[in-house]
């Protein structure tokens, strides 16, 4: 019988084969038919310690038991208490910069971006209200960015094939080139440009832009964004969906650049990649424009699972992994055991663009039909999984986003991989 289910991002028209995972240790998940493979994306990007933590599961368990789930609105518990008190205190910091010091509960990235924008809007429209500012609600975007699949979520990100349909349900908004290599001061004069039309928020992925293309783009440039947000009084958004929680070789991404933003999106990583729960951050201006003794001025958003215990104490769990494990010191020695081995594969005729930001790293394969819906990335796919290895390449680029728990004999097969796809696609 053919499976009921529809899975995303997948054209079930096509037939590619489902594999059928029934469990999953460290960077391996096991499948139904006795094979194994690595997790060299972290089952998109969430996954960071590694898969079935025994601190984290253990830490679900006891909640299931305790608490599972609580209307939020107007009641809480224990485990959210302590996230939002732990994200606080990890959050990005910087001398004369703002301060994050309140914590919205969402369970997606996209949620968390959905809410970082009703955030900035209902800050604007409020402080309107009050008669101290006008109402604002363009968002200014940067070119090839991913924000999420739902609506106001895919309305600021890129336009393409995978949002072609809904087109006429998207909102305007204003695009910031990307900062390509020598081009980076044409951004910000962009940014500094659009700025002087008094939209209500910036949004940007900080330092690497994730579904756009692995594509990174030095700290300094995300410093003088912030800059140029805070001198025209615009809100800066970072969405640091995929960036956070280790990736990009500090915790967040934006404290390369020392930059702290005014709303923070936060998901992915925060329960270790166990169970789905995310998290807006906001300054106390932000905050305090909601908070009135009027009720038509209260954040009106919620979700029935908003909070839900099991998987704030699932990140619990995993902020004391934080910060009583030398995760860092993890993550730093998984960057150099991938940076010796693209430094290799950089040498191969096949690829170009050899990239890098922590543990995440990207490389473009040189072939004639690379677009989107060229089939070279569906059967590079396939030629990983044959290798026992999970990879799904975004058009010619192949990227690698692993837990940090992969070893060297695991590096040293995917970059052999790597290698024979050269050998076999380059060209
Ligand atoms: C994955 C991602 C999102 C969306 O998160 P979901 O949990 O998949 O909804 C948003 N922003 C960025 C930068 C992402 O990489």
């Amino acid at each position: 019988m053919t499976s009921p289910v529809w899975h995303p991002f997948t054209q079930h028209g096509l037939n590619e084969p489902i594999p059928h995972v029934v469990r999953a240790q460290g960077a391996l998940l096991h499948l139904a038919d006795g094979g194994t493979l690595i997790d060299a994306i972290s089952s998109w990007w969430v996954t960071t310690h590694g898969h079935c933590h025994p601190r984290i599961a253990a830490a679900i368990a006891a909640q299931a038991e305790q608490l599972d789930q609580l209307i939020f609105a107007g009641y809480t518990h224990d485990p959210a208490e302590t996230v939002a008190r732990g994200l606080i205190d990890l959050a990005p910091r910087g001398e004369g910069q703002p301060e994050l010091r309140h914590v919205f509960y969402s369970d997606s990235g996209s949620t968390a971006v959905e809410v970082a924008l009703k955030m900035a809007l209902g800050y604007w429209h409020n402080l309107a209200l009050d008669g101290l500012a006008k109402a604002r609600s363009r968002i200014l975007v940067l070119e090839h960015s991913y924000h999420g699949d739902t609506i106001g979520a895919m309305s600021i990100g890129e336009r393409g094939v995978y949002n072609a349909a809904w087109q006429p349900l998207l909102f305007d908004v204003g695009t910031v080139p990307f900062p390509t290599p020598v081009h980076e001061q044409a951004c910000l004069d962009a940014l500094d440009a659009a700025c002087a039309d008094k939209p209500a928020a910036f949004i940007v992925e900080p330092l690497i832009l994730g579904a756009g293309g692995m594509l990174i783009y030095p700290a300094w440039v995300l410093r003088e964004m912030a800059a140029i947000c805070r001198r025209h009084g615009v809100l800066f958004i970072a969405d640091e969906v995929m960036t956070g929680w280790g990736r990009t070789g500090t915790l967040f991404a934006c404290e390369q650049a020392g930059v702290v933003p005014d709303i923070m999106a936060v998901a992915k990583g925060i329960t270790g990649g166990a169970i789905p729960l995310a998290a807006t951050l906001a300054t106390a201006p932000i905050f305090d424009a909601h908070r009135s003794t009027d009720r038509a001025r209260l954040f009106y958003h919620s979700s029935s699972y908003t909070a839900n215990a099991i998987a704030c104490a699932a990140a619990v769990a995993n902020l004391a992994i934080w910060r009583e494990e030398d995760v860092l010191g993890r993550t730093a020695a998984l960057a150099q055991g991938i940076a010796t081995r693209l430094e290799r594969l950089a040498g191969h005729p096949a690829f170009a663009n050899p990239r890098q930001l922590g543990t995440i790293a990207a490389i473009d394969l040189v072939a004639a039909d690379a677009g989107y819906l060229s089939d070279l990335a569906p059967r590079l796919r396939a030629f990983f999984l044959e290798r026992g290895i999970l990879i799904r390449p975004l058009g010619n680029t192949i990227y690698l986003m692993p837990p940090y728990c992969l070893d060297d004999d695991q590096l040293d097969h995917i970059f052999l991989a790597l290698a024979a796809a050269g050998d076999h696609f380059g060209g």
